[in-house]
């Protein structure tokens, strides 16, 4: 008997909900094109981040977080259903998602929890299971935004984007039944182009001389896709509308929207830079540094801004006595190129915008200072909230919880992961690929106008700058992860993969 008991228990454990504990309360922050890079407690050097930083302190890292669309608006929707981008239907992004189909925020509505969406969500459409919307008129504003509400209703906000979008979750917060459990995505705008911080941020780097990544010279030799690209800082970075050199303050999106205060403060920051820029007559190499380097500025600046706002969110749970039973989770929608390449931006499969941010706290459950290697991937998130929930997740979900990753229980839930990209040509024509990757290797396939095999070994090549898909010596392996990507397709009902590797056999 004592051992039935004991076995009964120990399964809620595992579960993350102890047999007297009331159902946790969740509270996800989700970020847009925030990068591992940029974040200090994934050993970035770029800058420091005390808040998120804290959450690993206090929780868990995962050192292997991966997405399965690396772009936004798709990224959130595989979130919000724990399905394939094939399977939910929003490949591209600017398409409205299909809200006609399950969503994971209904089970936990079902099961009783409070449900709320506060900040930017960016699916033209607003799906069922949400109690609560506040959510930012399409992209947003960094400056002066509008809102709008589940019925669509707009409202004009006054200051800056990051601080409305944490002080509204706390409104809301205050205002909660605290009869049920809760769960609230904190949707923010950062550190999405084009990066504006805070006043306070403005020039947060100015002494900073930022390390070039060592492939930022990349010549794209035996890589036909990274080749045709049209996301360089060399090229495609915008010196008005992005780094605000000379920036028409008049027509530029967020400029236009600030009040004479803040534009005042923002003119005096741009205009010194613009002067100095003129003065330097920059013109090749020079140039693409002096470019590389005001990126890295107003992005990090940017992520200053996010990352004191996780600090604040944080401290307003510890001292309303939500510490204990609240899980919270910091993720963006995908990871980002900060300089990798040559690029910015997102979209291929090479890790730094395959991976993204991964960091869970959850007293009792998880350890402080915990490291997870285990595989994880964004369609994972869903089910595994619902897991530590106590609840069922809905078997047509794709992802799997990786509850038992947490406790130390398991060491990894998957072997090999499986990803696939779609838009092409606009608006930085990455060609679509899919593709498996394994702790070791990459393979990957372009297709549509390519038709090109890349291979990745990422132990002795971490930043994939040889494809070895074409060398004879690893034909065998391009064989055997061929049928595991192949596996991985029928496995995901991805019947396009499967038709196109088909008919080549
Ligand atoms: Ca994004």
């Amino acid at each position: 008997m004592m051992k039935l008991l004991f076995l009964v228990l120990s399964f809620f454990t595992a579960a993350g909900l102890s047999a007297q504990q009331r159902q946790p309360n969740i509270v996800f922050i989700l970020t847009d094109d925030h990068a591992y890079q940029a974040i200090s407690a994934y050993g970035g050097a770029l800058a420091q981040t005390p808040g998120i930083d804290r959450i690993a302190r206090e929780g868990a890292i995962f050192r292997n977080s991966f997405v399965s669309n690396s772009i936004c608006g798709p990224s959130r929707a595989c979130f919000l259903t724990g399905k394939y981008s094939h399977i939910n239907g929003y490949k591209l992004n600017e398409k409205p998602f299909n809200i006609h189909q399950a969503v994971f925020p209904q089970q936990l509505q079902q099961a009783g929890y409070q449900t709320a969406w506060i900040g930017k969500m960016h699916l033209d459409s607003i799906p069922f299971g949400l109690d609560y919307v506040r959510i930012l008129e399409k992209q947003g504003h960094y400056y002066n935004p509008v809102f709008i509400d589940k019925q669509y209703k707009t409202e004009k906000q006054q200051g800056y984007v990051t601080d409305i979008i944490t002080r509204f979750s706390t409104d809301w917060l205050d205002n909660r039944d605290t009869s049920k459990p809760f769960f609230l995505v904190v949707g923010q705008k950062a550190t999405h182009r084009e990066w504006l911080p805070a006043p306070e941020d403005l020039g947060a780097y100015d002494d900073r001389d930022f390390p070039l990544p060592p492939n930022f010279f990349d010549n794209y030799a035996g890589r036909a896709a990274a080749k045709d690209q049209d996301m360089t800082i060399d090229k495609t970075m915008r010196l008005a509308e992005d780094l605000k050199v000379h920036v028409n303050y008049d027509k530029a999106n967020d400029y236009n929207r600030m009040d004479s205060a803040q534009r005042k403060i923002f003119k005096a920051y741009y205009d010194r830079i613009s002067q100095a820029f003129d003065e330097a007559h920059l013109a090749g190499e020079a140039l693409v540094k002096w470019k590389y380097q005001r990126y890295l500025k107003d992005y990090l600046s940017t992520a200053k801004s996010l990352d004191r706002n996780v600090g604040r969110l944080l401290d307003y749970l510890d001292s309303h006595g939500l510490k204990e039973n609240t899980i919270v989770v910091y993720a963006s929608d995908q990871g980002f190129y900060m300089g990798e390449h040559g690029w910015f931006d997102k979209r291929f499969m090479y890790e730094e915008s395959l991976r993204t941010p991964f960091l869970m706290r959850y007293p009792g459950t998880i350890k402080p200072g915990s490291e997870v290697n285990g595989m994880i991937m964004n369609i994972d998130w869903g089910p595994t909230l619902l897991d530590l929930a106590g609840i069922k997740p809905d078997p047509a979900m794709q992802g799997q919880s990786f509850a038992r990753l947490l406790t130390g229980e398991a060491q990894q839930i998957r072997g090999a992961l499986y990803y696939h990209y779609y838009e092409f040509p606009e608006p930085h024509h990455v060609h679509p690929h899919f593709g498996v990757r394994t702790s070791r290797y990459k393979l990957i396939r372009f297709y549509g106008q390519l038709n090109s095999w890349e291979l990745y070994d990422l132990t002795t090549d971490p930043h994939e700058m040889k494809n070895l898909a074409g060398d004879e010596k690893y034909a065998k392996l391009v064989k055997s992860l061929r049928a595991q990507l192949t596996t991985l397709a029928v496995k995901y009902k991805d019947q396009e993969v499967v038709d196109l590797l088909a008919a080549e056999k």
